[in-house]
Formats: structure tokens, C-alpha cells, sequence
């Protein structure tokens, strides 16, 4: 995989990137400067995730500048994550630093981050200590979504830390280790473990081009999120289902002694319906589980690669 032969750099910074011709100049202005301060041997590898607009170019044309710089192009558009993944897998430092283009991670905690890998920590994880810059629904599904992932999953995923971290070759070498193609890659980074330490930062607007992620799908990570680290949404049917079915026997107990002491009484048309549209209701949410994850099943037995390179520069 790595027909690169210049030497090996200590830091890879892997930055994926969907659309975003705009930002990308302002990055590397940006970035530039503080890995030159930094001192160390680097290389950027940004992966091209099936851009529509000129994001190739501009890249292409950047790498003319600045040697250090590697393109990942992909096939097609696969998403953040699997973009991510093809990125960790052609880097090549010692640390490596995913890293979003469009600047809401601060380049300026790059060298928090390798004066703590300095003193022994294989993970550095960035945390916003002010999402501001986000919309409030954003910062409220964000808090319920680690709420409700901190009760069913037994990873804790990290609050209000993204993908923006230092980890170093021994951590990556591990996360390499898990063979699922459908890559949360925060819950991923989570489970490999490794010693890690925290530093805080203020997350800031996007500096240009806008998001790709829409409320559908951050639903669709969320759920990824959650059926990939936990089978406890399947398991909730068990119970539910013997807590319904221990009331439905009393109720029926209930009724069958009405009727043998009272008779027959006028039929209860309303109890009828609630019933079976109540129950009707709770089946079908428990097979759309069951479809979740058998619908997940599937796509991983496939054993597709989680993404296809076009070419690299
Ligand atoms: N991205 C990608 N593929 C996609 C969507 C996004 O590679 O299908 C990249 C994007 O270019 C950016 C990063 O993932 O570098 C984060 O995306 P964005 O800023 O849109 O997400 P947000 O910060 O709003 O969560
Ligand atoms: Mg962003």
C-alpha cells in the first residue's frame, strides 16, 4: 500500500475531504507554518472522498508547492468515516493526527498534541470545552446521543471529542486489527484503549464551504453508533415482551373471572383495539430492530472493502 518512498515523516496529518475547493488553500496556510515551527518531518494526506467540485485540483495544484503533501483520490464518495479509514491506512509517520479541512479543528492544539505524546501518551484526544459554533439541536443530539450510548455500549465513548486526536503508530497498528468495514470511527478509537490524556479546546465556525452532514445523516451515524457497540436494543425485546405479556395474563385472568361470576357484559370494542394496536405498534418497532441489525449483518458478510483508491499522488 505505501508505493510512496520518500523517508518516513514523524507526523501524518489524514484529512479527508468532501467539497471543500474553498478551504483548502486557508488550511494549508494555516497548517503550514505551525508543523514547519513544530520542526518535525511531515507528510498531509488528504483523501479525496468523491468531490464534486475542483477539490482534486486544488490539491493537485497544492502539492506542487509543498512535496509533503499526499492525495488519496477514492473512487467514489464513501462517507467521512470510510474516507478517514483510507487515510489512516497510508500513513505512514509515527503519530498521525486526523484532522477535518475545514478548520474547526485548530491547527494551534498540534503542538499540545505532540508535547503530550512527548511525555509517553499513545492518544491525545482533542475536547471542545464550547460548541458555540454549533446549532443548538447539534449540542442537544450530541449530549443525548453520548447519554444514551454511554447506557447500552460498554465503550465509553469520550463527550464532546471528535475525530481530531493524536495517536501513534502502536494505536493505529490496533484499530487496523478490527476487521468490521463499517467503521464508527469514534467508537473504534474508544475500544482500542491505549494510554491517553486529554487536551481542552474551543471548537470555531467552519471557515468556508458548509457541512455535509444533515440531520438524516447524523441520525443514520448515531444508530450506527449505537448498534455497532451494543446488543442491548435487542435485547430490550425480551423484556418488554414478558413485562406486556405477564400484564396481558392478569388482565385476561381478570376478565375470564369477570365473566364467569358476572356474565357476559356488553363487548369492549375500545379495550380490543388499544390492545392490538398497542401491541401491533411494539412488534413492529421490534422487528425494525431486529432489521437494524440484520440489515448490518448483511452488509458485513459481504466483506466489501470499506473503500476503493482511484489513484494516488
Ligand atoms: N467529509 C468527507 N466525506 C463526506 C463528508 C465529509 O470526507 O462524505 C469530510 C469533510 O470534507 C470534512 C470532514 O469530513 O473535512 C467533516 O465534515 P463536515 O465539516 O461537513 O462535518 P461537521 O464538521 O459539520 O460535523
Ligand atoms: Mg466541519
Amino acid at each position: 500500500m505505501q508505493t510512496n518512498n520518500t523517508p518516513q515523516p514523524v507526523i501524518s496529518l489524514v484529512c479527508p475531504c468532501y467539497n471543500e475547493e474553498e478551504v483548502i488553500a486557508l488550511f494549508l496556510q494555516e497548517v503550514e507554518p505551525i508543523l514547519n515551527d513544530i520542526g518535525k518531518s511531515y507528510e498531509i494526506i488528504f483523501v479525496n472522498d468523491g468531490s464534486r467540485d475542483a477539490t482534486m485540483e486544488v490539491l493537485l495544484d497544492a502539492k506542487q508547492h509543498n512535496p509533503c503533501l499526499r492525495i488519496i483520490n477514492l473512487s467514489r464518495n464513501f462517507g467521512k468515516e470510510a474516507a478517514l479509514t483510507a487515510g489512516l491506512d497510508y500513513a505512514r509517520g509515527e503519530v498521525i493526527i486526523p484532522m477535518d479541512v475545514d478548520l474547526q479543528d485548530p491547527p494551534s492544539l498540534l503542538k499540545s498534541f505532540i508535547k503530550e505524546w512527548e511525555k509517553g501518551y499513545d492518544v491525545v484526544l482533542a475536547k471542545r470545552v464550547d460548541r458555540s459554533s454549533d446549532s443548538r439541536a447539534k449540542i442537544l443530539s450530541a449530549k443525548y446521543f453520548y447519554k444514551i450510548h454511554k447506557r447500552l455500549a460498554h465503550v465509553d465513548i469520550p463527550e464532546n471529542v471528535g475525530d481530531y486526536r493524536l495517536i501513534t503508530k502502536k494505536v493505529l497498528t490496533a484499530l487496523q486489527q478490527l476487521p468490521e468495514n463499517q467503521r464508527f470511527m469514534k467508537g473504534i478509537f474508544a475500544w482500542v484503549g491505549f494510554k491517553t490524556t486529554v487536551v481542552e479546546y474551543k471548537r470555531d465556525k467552519r471557515q468556508a464551504g458548509s457541512t455535509s452532514f444533515n440531520a438524516w445523516k447524523l441520525w443514520n451515524l448515531a444508530l450506527e453508533g449505537i448498534t455497532s457497540f451494543s446488543t442491548v436494543p435487542l435485547r430490550v425485546w425480551l423484556y418488554l415482551g414478558t413485562l406486556i405479556s405477564t400484564f396481558a395474563f392478569f388482565y385476561g385472568s381478570f376478565i375470564v373471572i369477570k365473566t364467569v361470576i358476572f356474565g357476559v357484559d356488553s363487548p369492549g370494542y375500545a379495550s380490543i383495539m388499544t390492545a392490538i394496536l398497542f401491541l401491533g405498534g411494539v412488534q413492529l418497532i421490534g422487528i425494525g430492530v431486529l432489521g437494524e441489525y440484520i440489515g448490518r449483518m448483511y452488509m458485513e458478510s459481504k466483506r466489501r472493502p470499506t473503500y476503493i483508491v482511484e489513484d494516488e499522488y
